[in-house]
């Protein structure tokens, strides 16, 4: 830090209002809006500067801001795809091959399961599916070629400890990607804790309005890294060229112009969420309540299926409606889709950024009523 202190490294909540600006020019935006165009002016011969603003799927400005603004959050390169499951599959089709061994998640988000049984089982991949524990994890690395966790697990909330397992997977000659879409770069940055990769479906708190979906994926930046690590992110970019899960300019911009609130809200719906835990936990009719202590998502169970239906009826400021990290409240009972082994009276719930007791009593009140 130097003595007016103008050097010294800003807080995450300050680096998500500027990240990714250009620099002041009198008469511009401070936020230029998004670029549309499928192709850009373009004359003479192709070299390595001017090839990525010729044609959108190479690449766009309005991405590229976004990018920056994201790198500088994660600590490390960003490429941005078109969804959380584009990112998802660009880290699997990139860093895997036939004959390698994946470890993830048994009870994380369902997506990536999905996958296990389709395209990794026609690319002849072995998948061994384990439970979010850092024990079971530990124990099923050996032989392993990309070790995938999820912290805090969706819908679960269990957490991992992210610097263990990635000295077991290096140990292990294994890659660790870790799904930290739970928690945001504001409270977990897997990389500074030896993460390969970093997967976050940007559809949740890192947009919040429930209006959009893209995802992205950080890994070491490249400038000086080890030899791995420094071609990580742009073999990324290749996968993304080739296999077009790109961004529209919409989106992008409509993401970065959603990042500076993210700190804002996160703490909004952490506030409202620690209350709502202490009033679910003094109730009998609610059992096993969940939360981290970060983030928008909290769990807990009602005692069938038909009292999780009758609760969500009953709400009339909380919407029931899939996914989380928007700005209104929303809550489901997650059982209804068949691909989460949870009990039938399990509800997810999202908090929004409404004040803090119109959400408490609107839940109370329809656990009442239910
Ligand atoms: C939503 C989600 C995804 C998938 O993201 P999309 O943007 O919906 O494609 C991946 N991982 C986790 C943990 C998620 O919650």
């Amino acid at each position: 830090m130097t003595e007016n202190g103008h050097d010294r490294v800003q807080a995450p909540g300050t680096r998500v209002v500027h990240g990714g600006l250009p620099a002041p020019a009198d008469g511009e935006p401070i936020l230029p809006g998004p670029v549309f165009g499928s192709l850009f002016h373009l004359a003479g011969d192709i070299d390595a500067t001017n090839a990525s603003s010729s044609y959108h799927r190479l690449g766009n400005p309005t991405w590229t801001r976004y990018e920056e603004a994201l790198a500088e959050l994660e600590g490390g390169d960003v490429v941005l795809f078109s969804s959380g499951m584009a990112a998802v599959t660009a880290v699997l089709t990139t860093f895997l091959k036939t004959g390698d061994v994946l470890v993830a998640p048994a009870d994380g988000y369902h997506g990536l399961r999905g996958l296990a049984g389709g395209l990794l089982a026609r690319m002849g991949i072995e998948v061994r599916l384990v439970p979010s524990t850092d024990a079971d994890v530990l124990a099923a690395v050996s032989g392993a070629a990309l070790v995938w966790i999820e912290t805090p697990t969706n819908p679960g909330l269990g957490q991992l400890d992210v610097a263990r397992i990635a000295e077991a997977a290096h140990a292990a000659g294994a890659l660790l990607a870790v799904d930290s879409t739970l928690a945001t770069p504001l409270r977990l940055r897997p990389l500074e804790h030896g993460a390969d990769l970093v997967v976050v479906s940007a559809s949740k708190h890192l947009t919040g309005h429930s209006d959009l979906v893209l995802g992205y994926v950080a890994a070491p930046a490249a400038a000086g890294g080890a030899e791995g690590a420094a071609g990580r992110a742009a073999e990324l970019v290749t996968t993304r060229l080739l296999g077009g899960a790109i961004a529209g300019p919409m989106e992008a911009w409509l993401a970065h112009r959603s990042l500076p609130t993210l700190e804002v809200r996160l703490e909004r719906q952490e506030a409202t969420a620690a209350t709502l835990v202490a009033a679910l936990r003094e109730r009998d009719d609610v059992s096993d309540v969940r939360y981290p202590g970060f983030g928008s998502v909290l769990v807990f169970t009602l005692a069938d299926a038909a009292a999780a239906r009758g609760f969500l009826a009953r709400c009339r400021l909380v919407a029931e409606a899939t996914s989380f990290g928007g700005v209104h409240s929303t809550a489901e009972r997650r059982g209804r889709w068949p691909a989460d082994a949870v009990a039938p009276g399990f509800v997810r719930f999202s908090v929004g950024i409404e004040a803090t007791e119109d959400v408490v009593l609107d839940v109370l009140a329809a656990l009442d009523a239910a």
